[in-house]
């Protein structure tokens, strides 16, 4: 690896960003580079998901954890929740199992313990609860340990409620009703989040599509909870009333939305849009579009309000609640402002931020 060249373009990405702090290491054992990024503590203590991804470069991986860092500075924000924005990324040549992961994440765990609570972190892609599990013994500033460490467990299933009381919302903003029985909502990847998104919707009365990468589980699924299943490289084209974005970001783009045949875009995915301009493509287009990062904090609200704040079951589901209360406040501004829904929630987001004390 050409170390100089590497460190010129992490340095330039570093400091072109507007975030705080980066921190890097780099664990020699396994090859992998581990970046914690923290974008904002003007709300709180940075927090934000573990990452493990294979990525084609260092750089690639800095970039994603800079971009989600910032993103989740938008998400508390929005939510309401005393934190600000943060990621972690741990780019391994491959996934590790075993010893060997348990090895890395406790370097990891080092690294979050040395900022001394400056950053808060649970699990993301291809991380798990019991991956928080073996981080809590070296650092206590996690969130979403297993339930049987005495954590609030896995996300997503909280992650989906809310983005349930979003689709509501949304609904009840072009149709003058929030009823589910008589709309068509897809669901696209039905993994932690989808699955159980699909699963509320159907108890709702709604008529499910799912589609999946992983067809047979998509079918398994569709049987089971008694929706239809869909071919991945027809989902975008399928008619329906809700498109459910729940597997991977950038699926709304300049020449995906011309093909989309819904009303409304409301899921858990990060980073939907393709470029900000997309939300005002959805705009021109008819489509509401339900901001990703205001429907998807369900996992966050929970995860943090559950560890952290001491909230109870009745205080969770007001806040999941509140989901749906921002997303219409953000679509009755959008609309008086003349501005698309991705633009309006970035503004409320900056308002927020610049309310605080
Ligand atoms: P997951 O990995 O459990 O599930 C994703 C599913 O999508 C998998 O079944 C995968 O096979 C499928 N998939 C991937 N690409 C696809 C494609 N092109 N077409 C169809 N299916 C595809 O992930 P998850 O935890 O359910 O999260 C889903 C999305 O929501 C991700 O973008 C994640 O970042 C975001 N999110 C999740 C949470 C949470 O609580 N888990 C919270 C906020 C945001």
């Amino acid at each position: 690896m050409d170390l100089p060249g590497v460190h010129e373009e992490l340095e330039h990405a570093i400091a072109t960003w507007e975030g705080e702090q980066v921190l890097t290491r780099f664990d020699e054992a396994s090859g992998s580079w581990i970046f914690i990024c923290i974008h904002s503590r003007r709300l709180g203590p940075a927090a934000g998901g573990t990452r493990m991804k294979v990525y084609g470069s260092p750089l690639e991986a800095l970039r994603d954890g800079l971009r989600l860092a910032a993103g989740m500075t938008s998400k508390f924000a929005v939510a309401g929740l005393p934190f600000g924005g943060g990621k972690a990324v741990l780019a391994v040549p491959s996934l590790p199992h075993g010893d060997e992961r348990a090895r890395l994440l406790g370097v990891y765990a080092e690294a979050i313990e040395s900022l001394g609570g400056t950053f808060w972190t649970g699990c993301d892609m291809n991380t798990t609860p019991a991956d928080l599990d073996v981080i809590a013994e070296t650092s206590g500033y996690v969130f979403g340990r297993s339930v049987e460490s005495g954590g609030s467990g896995e996300p997503g299933p909280h992650t989906a409620r809310g983005v349930l009381y979003g689709i509501r919302a949304a609904l009840a903003h072009v149709f003058g009703s929030p009823e589910l029985s008589g709309r068509t909502v897809l669901v696209q990847g039905v993994g932690s989040v989808g699955s159980r998104l699909a699963g509320l919707l159907a108890e709702a009365g709604a008529r499910v599509l799912v589609t999946d990468l992983r067809t047979e589980h998509a079918a398994e699924l569709a049987a089971r909870v008694g929706a239809e299943s869909v071919a991945p490289e027809h989902a975008l084209e399928t008619p329906c009333d809700v498109y459910a974005p729940c597997a991977t970001g950038g699926t709304l783009s300049e020449e995906t939305i011309p093909v989309l045949r819904c009303r409304i875009v409301a899921g858990s995915a990060n980073n939907q849009l393709a470029t900000l301009e997309d939300a005002d493509r959805l705009r021109e287009h008819g489509i509401l579009y339900a901001p990703d990062f205001v429907t998807n904090a369900g996992g966050a609200l929970y995860n943090a309000g559950s560890e952290a704040l001491g909230w109870d079951e009745e205080r969770i589901e007001h806040a999941l609640r509140g989901i749906g209360d921002t997303l219409a406040e953000i679509f009755v501004r959008s609309e008086a402002d003349g501005v698309s829904t991705g633009r309006a929630a970035e503004a409320l987001a900056l308002r927020r931020l610049a309310a605080a004390p």
